[in-house]
């Protein structure tokens, strides 16, 4: 059976530095659950609070509906995966994963079933008799995540997991993960500074900074939909630039990104004529056209990926913007080409200058 973790206006203090103050989130039984952010922000803190590693100041943390604020750590029934593995170079694999069990009075029988089970789920059983140093990163990984899942725990915890791989290793790993989380059902919470890694592998996603929740959302929400500027330019990358508010007599409200250039917009939630603005532009949202009425700048440099083609434009206006064209774009620009940018649709966010939250 899978748990929830409702966390209920958390405060962490070091010293006279409030880390955490009076953060709240409710996390669904069997989800996996990321909290992501800036280094410093945070989230192994929060983690640790999670696990009873770190006290907690005020608020209270409830796992599957009892408060577990005063419970040790090995009351907890929590498994953790650290961003190190955190195995026993001097023990065989079985024994690596076998270790949590003999401290906790199971028969041999059963010892061997849960090994032999979760050998197979993390698929290691080949390797069982080797030592650690005989192991590549990933291997080594999959036993850290075997000896925390073997003590069946409520809730499993992973601090950054993945950041001792190499780019190919953690994206096979974070698939491995995902897999594994959804066949064993366990509640899971995932610290990462990497955004990709978050959107791949999470359910939902708690973005951080300074403490502080900015979003809550699922991958693809917290994505097309930042709720704040902060958001917008930490999960991909955005382009931001400067808008106004415009109507005209009929109620169309439009954004002007420049004297010859405006765009018109449906959904926003509150608007001021005249409002300045931030724009945040997806690279792959801009074209390059020939049109006079649009945004105009200079091509500074050019990246040609295969797949597509970057190019960082200087706007006449001083502001920088990156343009992803698709690979159909026959010729490459070279720099120094004059290009003229538009908006290929919709799906751009909007932004108070002031506040810096989202107008949509
Ligand atoms: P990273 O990705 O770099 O690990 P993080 O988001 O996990 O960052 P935390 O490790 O939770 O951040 O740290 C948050 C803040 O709390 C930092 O300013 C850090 O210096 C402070 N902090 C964490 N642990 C302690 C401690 N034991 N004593 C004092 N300050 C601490």
């Amino acid at each position: 059976m899978s748990v929830s973790i409702n966390i209920d206006k958390v405060v962490k203090r070091f010293g006279n530095e409030t880390v955490i103050n009076g953060l709240s989130l409710n996390i669904k039984p069997g989800e996996l659950f990321t909290l992501l952010g800036p280094s410093g922000c945070g989230k192994t803190t929060l983690l640790r609070m999670i696990i009873g590693f770190n006290s907690i100041e005020d608020g209270k943390i409830e796992i599957d509906n009892k408060v577990v604020n005063d419970i040790p750590v090995n009351k907890r029934k929590m498994g953790m995966v650290f961003q190190n593995y955190a195995i026993f170079p001097h023990m065989s694999v079985a024994d690596n994963i076998a270790f949590g069990l003999k401290v906790n009075n199971l028969s041999k029988a059963e010892i061997n079933k849960r090994m032999e089970d979760i050998m197979k789920v993390v698929r290691i059983e080949a390797h069982k008799s080797k030592k650690p140093d005989k192991l590549s990163g990933g291997q080594q990984q999959r036993v850290a995540l075997a000896r925390a899942l073997v003590i069946h725990p409520k809730v499993l915890l992973m601090d950054e997991p993945l950041s001792n791989l190499d780019a190919k290793l953690r994206i096979e790993m974070r698939n491995a993960i995902k897999a594994i989380q959804q066949q064993v059902g366990i509640t899971t919470v995932y610290v990462t500074h990497d955004q990709e890694e978050a959107l791949a592998i999470s359910d939902r996603i708690a973005v951080m900074n300074g403490g502080v929740i900015q979003q809550i959302g699922k991958p693809e929400d917290i994505y097309s939909r930042p709720s704040n500027l902060f958001v917008a330019q930490f999960i991909g990358t955005s382009n931001v630039i400067k808008g106004k508010i415009e109507t005209d007599e009929s109620g169309g409200v439009f954004v002007r990104l420049n004297e010859n250039y405006k765009e018109k917009m449906d959904n926003l939630s509150e608007i001021k004529k005249g409002q300045e603005v931030i724009v945040a532009v997806r690279p792959q949202e801009f074209i390059l056209v020939e049109d006079e009425s649009s945004i105009k700048g200079v091509i500074e440099s050019t990246m040609f990926l295969g797949l597509n083609t970057h190019y960082f434009v200087k706007l006449d206006t001083g502001e920088k913007v990156e343009v992803i064209q698709d690979a159909e774009a026959n010729e490459i620009m070279p720099e120094g080409t004059r290009v003229h940018l538009k908006l290929k649709s919709k799906k751009i966010n909007l932004f108070d200058s002031a506040t810096e939250e989202s107008l949509i």
